[in-house]
């Protein structure tokens, strides 16, 4: 099960995010339910696209809740890998903004005083993981 990240628990949560909220997996306040297209919607109350075409103050708020959550959650990462880049896939990496403000979310939670790590988009887009996980597939079945 190694790099099941998504459910794994949001790290340093903020008393608006506690006591957290079940997952299906059986655990509670897991990644996914948080960083996911659907854990985006749930707390902004709309879907990341809505926001975006049709910015506001409360949508603005939710993207920097997503940003400040995505950066404790990779900042635990980096902490353990210590990767030479970060790539984002999935819809919401579709998010320009990410690419701009995660560098800053990450690096307060990160085991170093200096994080210069960069953050980049997948190079065949949101579908990558899927992607991925077709290049593993045998090629002789
Ligand atoms: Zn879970």
């Amino acid at each position: 099960m190694a790099g099941e990240w998504g459910h794994t628990p949001l790290p340093w949560p903020r008393p608006d995010e506690l006591p957290g909220i079940d997952c299906w997996c059986g655990r509670r306040n897991c990644l996914e339910l948080w960083l996911s297209g659907t854990g985006f919607a749930r707390d902004a109350g709309r879907p990341a696209e809505d926001v975006v075409a049709r910015p506001d103050a409360a949508g603005d708020a939710a993207l920097a809740r997503y940003v400040d959550r995505l950066g404790r959650a990779l900042g635990v990462v980096a902490d353990i890998l210590d990767t030479d880049v970060i790539v984002l896939g999935g819809g919401l990496s579709n998010l320009d903004l990410l690419y701009d403000r995660l560098p800053a979310a990450i690096a307060p939670h990160v085991f170093s005083d200096v994080f210069d790590t960069p953050v980049r988009r997948a190079l065949h887009g949101d579908s990558s993981g899927v992607r991925g996980a077709a290049w593993l597939w045998p090629l002789d079945r």
